[in-house]
């Protein structure tokens, strides 16, 4: 009887509920949760904000843990068998079709009207599908990814690491680029390292609070500046004093909030690049105090602007191989010392400190 942690409707508090084990369907697997992950997303459906959820739902959409059960043939992207006892991630996105015109004209599988996300878009009805749990059932036709690396290593990064990529490739960062950084929270930090990676020269980031500005510092910003201390007309100043009056060859907008979208526009130099990835849940309009100018903000200034959803299997991939790397995963394995640790029986305690931004990633620990 694995023990779940769900959340029985919007605004509900967490409950702790028994669940039975399933019967493995053919090509099917069971995972021994070690880790998962409480994010700004788990927050948004605790409040109801996100669309075509389940509920009652169990949250977690990325985890690592153990194969316990295989039951049938369950294969890696290179074709080898998967054993039991083996460690794998997967990928939360399930059921993409390889059928309709986004996923096989577009290319665009993140815009799959069939796909389902473990955790935010299966519900309890689909049985043990989130990772706030001590079992997931991996349904056939999970993309399960094997892991040489430490569970937490990969879960400092966690959801927002195949986010973040996902989010450069978009930016196209290029060796010399100088990268701003609007936001510092999980997808942001993130998104500060692979910047580097990329061969950014410098990354600037403008966030809050404190604690999670001290993390993009440690994860290789060049400075940081706290935005609720300064207004738009302090940050555009500080961005220019910093980028030769020219603002950023590339800003990536990864905050939440509407207003930062036309600010990561004004923030970027004339002929620049701009990515949208902290937009997931629908947090309204611009505020009226922003008054975007599509001349002066966009046109003019020849923007490439692109927004960015979800992730791939490509994505899920290529972070599970750089945190199982030996030297890439430096600044990964660093990160392990500003994660908090919840139990099941904690998860309220968990999303509430993800909520204010306490802490700068809530692991859960069944
Ligand atoms: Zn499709
Ligand atoms: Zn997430």
């Amino acid at each position: 009887m694995p023990k779940v942690a769900v959340i029985p409707q919007p605004n509900a508090p967490v409950e702790l509920r028994e669940l039975s084990s399933p019967n493995l369907e053919e090509n099917s697997a069971l995972l021994e949760v070690e880790v998962s992950e409480v994010c700004g997303t788990d927050v948004y459906l605790q409040q109801g904000r996100l669309q075509g959820v389940p509920y009652p739902l169990v949250p977690g959409h990325v985890s690592v843990g153990r194969l316990s059960k295989i039951r049938g043939t369950l294969l890696d992207v290179e074709g080898r068998n998967f054993r039991e006892g083996d460690r794998v991630t997967f990928l939360d996105v399930h059921r993409t079709c390889n059928a309709c015109w986004y996923c096989l004209v577009a290319k665009a599988t993140t815009r799959c009207p069939h796909r389902k996300v473990y955790g935010i878009t299966y519900g309890l009805n689909d049985g043990l599908s989130g990772g706030w749990a001590e079992q997931i059932y991996l349904k056939p036709g999970t993309r399960c990814i094997r892991l040489d690396a430490q569970p937490e290593t990969f879960m400092a990064g966690g959801c927002a690491l195949p986010t973040a990529l996902h989010a450069v490739e978009r930016g196209e960062i290029s060796i010399g680029d100088t990268v701003l950084m609007l936001g510092s929270g999980p997808v942001g930090i993130n998104a500060i390292i692979l910047s580097l990676m990329r061969g950014a020269l410098k990354v600037f980031c403008i966030g809050a609070p404190e604690g999670r500005l001290a993390v993009a510092r440690q994860a290789g910003a060049s400075a940081v500046l706290n935005f609720e201390a300064h207004d738009e007309a302090e940050r555009l100043e500080w961005v220019l004093e910093r980028t030769n009056g020219r603002g950023a060859d590339i800003t990536i907008e990864a905050t939440g909030t509407p207003d930062a979208v036309v600010q990561a526009m004004r923030f970027a130099r004339d002929a620049g690049r701009v990515v949208i990835v902290g937009q997931y849940t629908d947090h309204g309009p611009v505020s009226t105090k922003i008054a975007f100018n599509p001349h002066l903000d966009l046109n003019q200034k020849h923007l490439d602007v692109r927004g960015c959803w979800g992730s791939d299997f490509s994505h899920f991939y290529r972070s599970a191989e750089i945190v199982s790397d030996p030297v890439r995963s430096a600044p990964w394995a660093a990160l392990r010392n500003d994660l908090d640790r919840y139990t099941l029986a904690d998860a309220n305690r968990a999303l509430a400190d993800v909520a204010s931004r306490r802490v700068f990633k809530a692991l859960i620990t069944p």
